[in-house]
């Protein structure tokens, strides 16, 4: 449906704004006053309307919770220098978002309405956009199957919900990953490339074995015959190999991020090398084993970049040089910070100021 009128606004009768301790923000623990609900049936998308942060009452039947249909996203909106907010990449979120739904067979929400509820759901609950540097605005767009049937079935009706949440900066310190030979993330064919919540669920088990071990995370490799470097964890990954940044091209089975997308366009534009292409855990060993590997680091929306110290491969633990603020991750991440508060020009168009 197009939208001809603007979203229905059903206001909470109190704020929690006061119930937070914005410097002492965890990660996914509280969420903003408000909640855009969609739904689709009689196969069409009907009105969207704003309504209180409240728990969903759902029949245990609905098919979300039995096959799997389920998709999300995972983007920020930034409280800029000048008190302005803005949502960034809305555009490559949203394309993202429908090759999701799409994979998994799901009703794909019209650009308008993730677009304008964003909008308008962002800037309703401003106030909660710390204004802390670095901190932000979470914002999950997500959508389920809700037609209540057992039997296995694609869904005919689905929600489209957003809800935001007030994170705080995430550094993360130096990680040690370890490079995964026994499980997959994704297979060729698969569902990789989605943001759909099996994917995760099935990466918590390896991933659990390798904490057991000491590690923060792993690093995937391609699941014919673990000879390529894929993703770390929920992130892309980079690596700085002599003066040339080697990452992965986005796939079937890596996930194209949009901070990936982010850096390095601004490492082009710093005329630092970049280099997208497979990378095998061959030439890794030997980069290490030459000193020519100068960086490791993971990329995603919540930490921007995670600094990996350590990388196992193949029981063999080796070791980064320490990261520091001469680091080209770090020089990355300031500038993409300086352009997000609107310190630095916005050459892209990156930032949909509400
Ligand atoms: C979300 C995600 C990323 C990072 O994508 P961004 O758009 O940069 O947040 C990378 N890999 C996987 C598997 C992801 O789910």
């Amino acid at each position: 449906m197009e939208l001809t009128t603007e979203i229905k606004i059903r206001k909470a009768s109190h704020s929690r704004l006061h119930e937070i301790d914005f410097k002492h923000l965890q990660f996914g623990k509280h969420f903003s006053d408000h909640m855009l609900i969609c739904d689709f049936h009689d196969e069409q998308w009907h009105e969207p309307i704003i309504v209180p942060f409240a728990n969903l009452s759902l029949s245990p039947a609905t098919l979300a919770f039995h096959y799997g249909q389920t998709v999300f996203e995972g983007m920020k909106a930034f409280r800029m220098f000048d008190g302005r907010v803005n949502i960034f990449r809305m555009d490559k979120h949203y394309d993202r978002f429908a090759r999701s739904l799409e994979r998994m067979s799901m009703a794909v929400v019209p650009k308008e309405i993730f677009m304008e509820g964003l909008k308008t759901l962002v800037d309703l609950d401003k106030e909660w956009i710390p204004q802390e540097a670095d901190c932000a605005l979470y914002l999950r767009p997500f959508v389920i199957a809700t037609e209540n049937a057992f039997g296995v079935k694609v869904s005919s009706d689905y929600r489209f919900i957003i809800f935001t949440a007030p994170v705080p900066s995430v550094y993360s310190r130096p990680i040690k990953v370890k490079v995964e030979t026994e499980y997959i993330r994704a297979a060729k064919g698969g569902t990789g490339f989605a943001k759909c919540g099996g994917n995760y669920g099935g990466a918590f088990y390896p991933t659990q074995l390798a904490r057991q071990q000491g590690y923060d995370q792993l690093l995937w490799t391609d699941a014919a015959h673990h000879r390529f470097i894929e993703e770390s964890g929920m992130m892309n990954v980079m690596f700085v190999i002599g003066d040339t940044i080697v990452t992965p091209p986005s796939s079937d089975t890596v996930l194209d991020g949009v901070t990936k997308d982010s850096l390095l366009t601004l490492a082009t534009d710093l005329e630092f090398k970049v280099d997208e292409r497979p990378l095998s855990l061959d030439e890794l060993e030997n980069a290490f084993r030459e000193n020519s590997i100068i960086e490791a680091f993971g990329v995603g929306t919540a930490a921007v970049v995670a600094p990996i110290r350590t990388i196992n491969i193949n029981n063999t633990d080796f070791h980064l040089p320490e990261h520091s603020h001469e680091n080209l991750s770090h020089k990355l991440k300031q500038r993409l910070e300086r352009i997000r508060t609107g310190q630095e020009e916005d050459l892209y168009n990156w930032c949909h100021v509400v």
